[in-house]
């Protein structure tokens, strides 16, 4: 495959029969791809990487520490994020009940026993991370259920493993992702909208993208966020 260097990116470029440039970041090595249209030469492709190049580079370091990142053990000096913002974790012994605190912007701090395995641990940070999330829903549910004119029989924080939401249209029954609590408020406020409209309509069709687009214009940009931030 042919290799094109701009700046300090090495970009592999491939030549297929479509109609637009594909760029493309693949994990765990921030491998970096050009799909290109058979016409178009090295040196557009070249100036097309130019122009796309702080957000190559933006990708590449996602990319980089996401594969850093994982798996973590729950120890001091581990990254752990909450509400978007990244956090080093800081692991204190101590005899009383189990509890964590925010330091400032800077740290997660986790009390818990001296003899408290990895797998108590991650469970302590998970009720921390369940409490903060449950403490934030009520006010956006109960904001966006007016904006809205719908209403939620009851919801619920859960760990899922590919939906951010999910909301059943008979029952009103919603059930939110554990997980969104890592990630910025505007994107969990997003899937408080997404998962409310699906009260009103169940699909996501014209109608249902419409309402969306009326009241949260900007949900196409918080998708994509929610999907490239780093867990
Ligand atoms: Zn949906």
């Amino acid at each position: 495959m042919k290799k094109i260097a701009v700046a300090d990116i090495l970009a592999e470029v491939e030549w297929k029969e479509i109609k637009n440039v594909h760029l493309t970041i693949y994990p765990p090595d921030a491998r970096v791809h050009v799909s290109a249209p058979v016409n178009m030469t090295e040196e557009s492709i070249r100036l097309f990487l130019i122009t796309k190049l702080p957000w190559i580079k933006q990708r590449v370091s996602q990319v980089l520490e996401q594969n850093r990142q994982s798996p973590r053990t729950y120890v001091s000096g581990e990254n752990h994020y909450f509400k978007g913002r990244r956090y080093r974790l800081k692991v204190v012994n101590h005899t009383a009940a189990a509890k964590v605190e925010l330091q400032g912007n800077e740290f997660i701090v986790m009390y818990v026993r001296e003899k408290a395995t990895e797998a108590r641990r991650a469970e302590v940070l998970k009720e921390w991370y369940r409490a903060e999330f449950k403490a934030i829903l009520p006010s956006l549910v109960t904001k966006w259920e007016a904006i809205l004119g719908v209403k939620a029989n009851k919801w619920d924080v859960k760990q899922m493993k590919t939906l951010w939401g999910s909301c059943n249209h008979r029952t009103r029954n919603i059930i939110f992702n554990l997980e969104l609590i890592k990630k910025p408020l505007h994107c969990i406020e997003y899937i408080v909208v997404h998962e409310l409209l699906h009260i009103k309509v169940r699909l996501h069709n014209e109608e249902y993208t419409a309402l969306l687009n009326r009241h949260f214009p900007n949900w196409k940009q918080l998708k994509d966020e929610l999907n490239e931030f780093i867990v």
